[in-house]
């Protein structure tokens, strides 16, 4: 079935942009306490509350930061459960020590195969699982610890055992997690406290009340541990792959985006497009009017060219005056419509330069079928030839790798 496209003349549906950057995201939808965080703190909440204004991109990255520190903080408790042999024995009475053989099996044997899963690539949300599913064996294993060493109230509280909650919690500090899921994840470890406490039958008394306030405290630290490291990783991210001009993604996201897109194609069998977009004679707009109003020029042709794409659609600067938009799901003749949309809207647009002079943006559009089993390469120049070709036949035109000398519109 051919993709639906929005008629030429007609923007899409759908124009929010794809992957918002913070400073893109709507003001006017920001609470007086989000407003208050930027004002303060000059950082945005929707950044870190949940992943709903991250991009995939920026997703998937986390995810890989998550894993690697995951994977660390399972072999780090899986080693030390036999270091705890010697001191269990030197410390316990015969018969608990043989008791708490069985959970530290159950540590060793569940938290080692975990680990070695996010060696494995996965996406964000199978990490978030294995993560869960870390600290929830983590927890079970506070749980029959103390139960085993409660029992009858004869032993000293190890502190190893009976901080473990404070310890998981003071760990979720490590990673760079969203409020939502950093919140979910302590709640989680308290929950274990409170059973155990319930367990023992000493949840109405002042030395649990006391220990549930510490662990409030413990957690809301950990939670701005959590936050800081992910507005931290999100600046780092935005800074290395957003070009601050257009705020699009740079070559290297793209090439990234590329490869996972024609993963997916070949998961579910369908197509894609690539539009290479180039500013015609921008060189004179520099030279007449500077390099200000030439950025000006960019920026303007760059949010035509957002608006005029789907939000699951790619756009990135792919060079100094070019852009390169993919349209997953798109045939060639789907994509001419669109790239032709784009040409003309930028056609019928004017930048007005200091002496008032009205420049008119202009640009030559290449376009190309990804074939499935090529290189991305393979595309990537064969879109480039097409814009090539646009350019020797006058500029402000959309020509097609296929359909030889095939012009939308001369200039
Ligand atoms: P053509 O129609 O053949 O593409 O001609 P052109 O003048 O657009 O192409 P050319 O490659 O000769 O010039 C591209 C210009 O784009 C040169 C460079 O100074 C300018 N440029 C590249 N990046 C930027 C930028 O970030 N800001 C500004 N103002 N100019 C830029
Ligand atoms: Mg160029
Ligand atoms: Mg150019």
């Amino acid at each position: 079935m051919p993709p639906e496209v929005a008629s030429p003349t007609q923007p899409p549906q759908d124009r929010r942009q794809r992957t918002p950057v913070a400073s893109e995201v709507d003001q006017d939808k920001r609470s007086t306490f989000a407003c208050c965080a930027l004002f303060i703190y000059r950082f945005r909440l929707e950044d870190i509350v949940s992943t709903r204004y991250h991009s995939d991109d920026f997703i998937e990255t986390r995810a890989g930061y998550i894993a690697v520190r995951l994977r660390y903080m399972a072999m780090f408790y899986a080693a030390a459960v036999p270091l705890w042999i010697p001191v269990d024995y030197l410390l316990l009475s015969r018969e608990h020590f043989i008791a708490m053989i069985l959970p530290k099996l159950f540590l060793t044997a569940s938290l080692i195969p975990l680990g070695m899963l996010t060696l494995r690539k996965h996406t964000s949300h199978q990490i978030h699982v294995i993560f869960a599913l870390v600290f929830i064996v983590a927890g079970m294993f506070y749980f029959a610890s103390m139960l085993i060493l409660g029992q009858g109230g004869a032993e000293p509280m190890l502190a190893g055992y009976s901080l473990m909650p404070f310890m998981l919690i003071a760990m979720l500090g490590v990673f760079p997690l969203t409020l939502v899921w950093g919140v979910a994840m302590s709640a989680l470890i308290m929950l274990f406290y409170l059973a155990l406490e319930i367990a023992l039958g000493r949840l109405l008394t002042i030395d649990t009340a006391n220990m549930v306030w510490v662990l409030f405290i413990l957690a809301g630290v950990s939670l701005w541990v959590q936050s800081s490291q992910l507005l931290m990783l999100l600046k780092l991210y935005r800074e290395s792959t957003r070009d601050p001009l257009t705020g699009m993604i740079n070559r290297r996201v793209l090439m990234r985006r590329l490869t996972t897109e024609i993963a997916h194609r070949k998961a579910d069998g369908s197509s894609f497009c690539i539009l290479m977009f180039d500013l015609d004679r921008f060189k004179r707009v520099n030279d007449n009017y500077g390099h200000l109003i030439g950025d000006k020029v960019l920026k303007t042709t760059a949010d035509i060219l957002q608006q005029g794409l789907r939000e699951h659609d790619i756009v990135a600067r792919f060079g100094g005056e070019e852009f390169v938009a993919v349209l997953p799901g798109f045939g060639s003749d789907a994509a001419m419509v669109v790239a032709e949309r784009i040409r003309a809207n930028c056609h019928d647009t004017y930048v007005t330069a200091p002496n008032g002079d009205r420049i008119q943006l202009s640009t030559s559009v290449g376009v190309t079928e990804y074939e499935a089993g090529e290189a991305i390469e393979a595309t990537l120049n064969r879109a480039d030839e097409s814009l090539y070709k646009a350019k020797e036949l006058g500029r402000n035109r959309v020509v097609h790798s296929q359909s030889e000398g095939f012009v939308s519109q001369g200039s």
